[in-house]
């Protein structure tokens, strides 16, 4: 372990020289001058003075060896289709798209929203943005025209990029009415809407405002798009995430650091070299989908495999097939894929050649031991859960093979990745924990390389949210509780929040009590997390009726149920459906107003729910515990 823990200590105690070295494994048009500027804090400005361009570097920069090999291989079993592209024609593709939104008018810094299945041209246009200096702000394809809405009026994209659906076990998912929806509702929507049409769903384009991405892309079929050379620090894109009130928070990534971390992360997390391939099943709307689908693998030269399915359509061998075929060499998926995994027959597990696989890789929600050895005994091959978070952008916790390989522990992230000075801290006095007490997961300032610079247009509130919640100290709170044992080995317990994971999708509850507050019947509600086998949560929602007398009755109450989940599902999408609705007269709260989310859940996981000498109404909780 003596090598990891000296690569951790320089990257912390000599920073500068550490990511210095680091910054070598990209291409600088204009090299920086200072590695870091940190005189502003906690705002961290990396490789001041550098320029560069996430497109050149994912793409131009290997065209020399790597022109006629895979680069972007694209695997749907929604359409069964499968495409390889190779360098060359993602250079071919992304040119294109690049002066089809040039030809919009999208100049460096306008931003575009994404809104869009796995398909190829959502990473054409991802890469076509970095290529102008526009700034893409990707909306996750499950979300709905409320959330969709929300999105548009706070990036105030000059374009939306969509299509006419995606699709899901074969079925397809319009998207063209949640975005025309979106458009009516929101008070900027753009003037052009750039769609492809998969010829999927029949839709009636809107005159003067929808554009057709095939025609576009053959007028502009050869076109060479010059690279925008842009500062380090400029934006290079906005990722939406939930967090404790309705008002998602735009993740805001810088260039420059953000290239270096990602082919760091590849080397030294991920094992990757240039003409490897690797396989991430994670969506393009989320952040693993940005580092590990798109950017991380291109970026370090390597093939990636895009996936439009489900991981057990048509059986559950899709995944291994795909490494078998592609000759992946790592795959990236989450805890409640191997969970569904594990329901069907193990077999398929040894139906395929698996020799390229060197490492399965997990996160985005805790993985439990039972899933973590069952995936590791029946692959047999090592298992790395890794923890981070939409604003890190990669790895905070991990084991890291491209550095020492070492044991890990089942049910443990592992050690703090390099460039991240971990700490738990408690949460009451801010002080350092040691081992095996639990505490706040915080990070000692600047963040590193690649993870967010700023809330989009929200500096103060950057500062309020991530920097503010620990006492006595500036440090950045994960708001997710932890603890390191005796041997160094982290473990994530949870988190600090109102922040639900469900199936690995983050999902802030009151963003959902917002939904569900919208429907007519509705007074008021609370929505909390409860465990979940499968899922790891599910959301479950209590709402207090304004006349509860007009849903006497079973039927009444479970059609007034299945219409408020509707309402939630045309709002935010079908992600944050919750798994139950409760009516109940009133909710627990504290004298203050405040609801007693963690006794509810307490309740809901039929566990004893904890102090209650705050609590206003006593039966209110009794209320709770009758309805379940
Ligand atoms: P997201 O921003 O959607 O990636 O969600 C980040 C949150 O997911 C973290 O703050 C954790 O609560 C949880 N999470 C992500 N990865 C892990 C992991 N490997 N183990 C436990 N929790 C995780």
């Amino acid at each position: 372990m003596q090598k990891l823990r000296e690569f951790h200590r320089q990257s912390i105690e000599d920073r500068e020289n550490f990511w210095r070295r680091e910054s070598q494994h990209i291409h600088w048009e204009t090299p920086f001058h200072k590695v870091l500027d940190y005189s502003n804090p906690p705002f961290a400005r990396w490789f001041v003075g550098g320029k560069t361009n996430l497109c050149y570097n994912a793409v131009d920069r290997w065209l020399p060896t790597q022109a006629d090999k895979p680069a972007l291989i694209w695997v749907s079993t929604e359409v069964d289709q499968e495409v390889i592209y190779t360098r060359a024609d993602l250079a071919r593709e992304v040119n294109a798209a690049a002066a089809i939104l040039r030809g919009l008018g999208v100049r460096k810094g306008d931003r575009v929203l994404v809104y869009m299945p796995m398909i190829p041209e959502a990473a054409f246009i991802m890469l076509a943005c970095a290529r102008i200096g526009a700034i893409h702000s990707v909306v996750f394809g499950g979300f709905a025209s409320h959330n969709l809405a929300q999105r548009i009026d706070d990036a105030r994209p000059k374009v939306v990029v969509s299509a006419d659906a995606g699709s899901r076990a074969g079925k397809a998912i319009p998207y063209k009415p949640l975005l025309d929806q979106a458009m009516k509702t929101s008070q900027h929507p753009p003037k052009s809407v750039l769609l492809v049409n998969r010829g999927l769903v029949k839709f009636d384009p809107v005159a003067g405002r929808d554009l057709d991405y095939a025609t576009l892309r053959a007028r502009y079929d050869g076109a060479e798009e010059p690279v925008e050379w842009l500062e380090s620090s400029d934006p290079s894109y906005i990722l939406y995430t939930s967090g404790t009130t309705g008002n998602p928070k735009g993740v805001q990534r810088d260039t420059g650091g953000y290239a270096v971390a990602m082919v760091a992360s590849m080397r030294y997390i991920f094992g990757g070299k240039p003409g490897d391939t690797y396989l991430c099943t994670s969506d393009i709307g989320w952040a693993v989908g940005h580092s590990y689908v798109v950017y991380g693998p291109l970026l370090n030269g390597q093939a990636t495999v895009m996936y439009e399915g489900l991981p057990t359509r048509p059986d559950g061998a899709i995944l291994w097939k795909m490494v078998e075929k592609y000759r992946a060499n790592a795959m990236f998926t989450a805890p409640t894929a191997i969970r569904v995994l594990k329901k069907h027959d193990p077999a398929l597990l040894k139906k395929h050649d698996l020799s390229s696989l060197q490492t399965l890789y997990l996160a985005g929600e805790p993985l439990d031991e039972p899933t973590a050895v069952w995936i590791s005994e029946s692959l047999g091959k090592p298992v790395i859960d890794n923890y981070w978070q939409t604003e890190t952008g990669w790895p905070i916790l991990s084991a890291q093979p491209g550095v020492e390989v070492v044991p890990t522990k089942f049910g443990s992230p592992s050690f703090p990745v390099f460039g991240y000075d971990v700490r738990v801290v408690d949460e009451s006095t801010g002080e350092d924990l040691g081992p095996n007490d639990k505490g706040v997961v915080a990070i000692v300032p600047p963040l590193p390389p690649g993870a967010m610079s700023t809330i989009w247009g929200d500096d103060e509130r950057f500062v309020r949210t991530y920097f503010s919640a620990i006492p006595n100290r500036t440090l950045y709170s994960t708001f997710d509780w932890g603890l390191y044992d005796d041997d160094g080995y982290w473990f994530i317990l949870g988190r600090t929040d109102d922040v639900i994971n469900v199936a690995g999708h983050r999902l802030g509850t009151r963003e959902i009590e917002e939904s569900l507050n919208s429907h007519s019947a509705v007074a008021e509600s609370a929505v909390v997390g409860v465990r979940d086998a499968l899922k790891g949560q599910v959301a479950v929602g209590f709402a207090v009726l304004k006349d509860p007398a007009a849903f006497e009755g079973g039927q009444a109450q479970a059609d007034l149920e299945n219409d408020i989940k509707r309402v939630i599902e045309e709002r935010i999408g079908a992600v944050a459906r919750p798994a139950r609705i409760h009516f109940v007269g009133a909710l627990p709260k504290t004298r203050s107003g405040k609801v007693l989310r963690r006794a509810i859940v307490a309740l809901c996981e039929g566990r004893d729910p904890g102090d209650l000498t705050t609590i206003e109404d006593p039966s209110a909780l009794e209320q709770i515990k009758d309805s379940l």
